[in-house]
């Protein structure tokens, strides 16, 4: 026995389920970045796809070359972050919708032998900066579109954006630049099949976000926002559980085989309780190798503890909270080296 993360799949399908009744009628694009925000990519797409997920986020190409290699050829795979020729070579051999926000991706493709139109969604820089086109550069941008759908080697898709989703006021904001971006495309004869630029929070809170695709992460894996609505008025639930085994127990405490190494932030030592069979007990310390507990009658090595998710006291934003970041931070620092393992009741 060892530490594991383990993963509950129905708890997964039960948050699909919801988000996509709470995106209705947009279509869910369930966001797998950082390996399923540390999940697994491999079991977590397998299952969506299952329950009938159509549209996966995979942010970069190998990513989305992966995903097609696992979910087949009927599910429509958004990658974000291309790096140049060879990346949209890849894409496009990949069967990937490609999200474009940047123009010198757009000399690239007018260059590019490829024996299919890429597709293509223009992605406007709407206030994050991270990238996009400059609302001052999308017309140059759409007529170098339209120049290339006219060629045959682009199907032009979509429009999208990225949102803070930190303030209501910066999110109309964002969105009012984003409606003009569209209508000047709409003018310039490029009608896109689908609009996308809300995430997990304004996916949910604000139906005017919606548009076609909604790209939900964080709600997808049950992970609520720091200092916003519960997971009982969000209707979702965490699914995974950090469980460690007591290795040994002596003066200082019970020991357990987990540490800040497996992505236990050392600052939550002496923040929060774990259920022991006794009832909860604090946690002293988190070491490198190693979390101490203050002991309980009884406490022998192989005992498993869960840290947090279902089974345990905390969630991973109910720890994030307590050094203020987010349930996210939490989550995806769970090391690699610890194994994850999969339940589910499904065939
Ligand atoms: C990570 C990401 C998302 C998902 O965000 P969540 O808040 O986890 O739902 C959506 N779109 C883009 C571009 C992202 O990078």
């Amino acid at each position: 026995m060892s530490a594991v993360y383990r993963v509950d799949l129905d708890a997964f399908a039960r948050n699909l389920r919801r988000v996509s009744e709470a995106v209705a009628p947009a279509a869910h694009m369930l966001v797998v970045k950082d390996d399923a925000y540390a999940h697994g990519l491999e079991p977590i797409v397998t299952r969506a796809v299952a329950e009938g997920v159509r549209w996966i986020g995979a942010f970069d190409v190998v990513t989305g070359a992966a995903v097609r290699r696992i979910a087949g050829p009927d599910v429509r795979i958004f990658v974000w972050l291309i790096g140049g020729a060879d990346d949209l070579a890849a894409g496009i051999a990949a069967d990937l919708d490609l999200g474009i926000g940047d123009e010198a991706l757009l000399d690239d493709l007018s260059r590019l032998e490829a024996d299919r139109p890429a597709r293509v969604h223009l992605k406007v820089d709407t206030g994050l900066h991270r990238n996009g086109i400059r609302p001052e550069r999308w017309e140059a941008a759409l007529a170098q579109t339209a120049t290339l759908v006219a060629a045959g080697r682009v199907a032009f898709e979509g429009i999208w954006s990225h949102i803070s989703e930190a303030s209501d006021a910066d999110d109309d904001d964002a969105r009012a630049l984003f409606l003009a971006a569209r209508e000047t495309a709409r003018a310039a004869g490029l009608d896109p099949r689908f609009s996308h630029l809300a995430a997990s929070a304004a996916g949910f809170a604000r139906g005017e976000f919606r548009e076609d695709l909604v790209r939900v992460g964080a709600f997808s894996y049950g992970i609520r926002p720091s200092g916003g609505p519960g997971e009982q008025e969000l209707g979702i639930e965490p699914i995974a559980t950090l469980w460690a085994t007591v290795t040994t127990v002596d003066a200082a405490g019970v020991h357990l085989d987990v540490g800040s190494l497996h992505g236990l932030p050392s600052a939550l030592g002496a923040r929060f309780d774990v259920l022991a069979p006794e009832g909860p007990r604090r946690v002293e310390a988190i070491a490198p190798t190693e979390t101490v507990l203050a002991p309980w009658a009884g406490a022998a090595p192989g005992d498993e503890i869960a840290l947090f998710g279902p089974g345990a006291l905390s969630s991973a934003t109910d720890l994030a909270e307590l050094i203020d970041t987010i349930g996210e931070e939490i989550a995806l620092r769970v090391s690699p080296t610890v194994a994850r393992t999969y339940v589910s009741t499904a065939p």
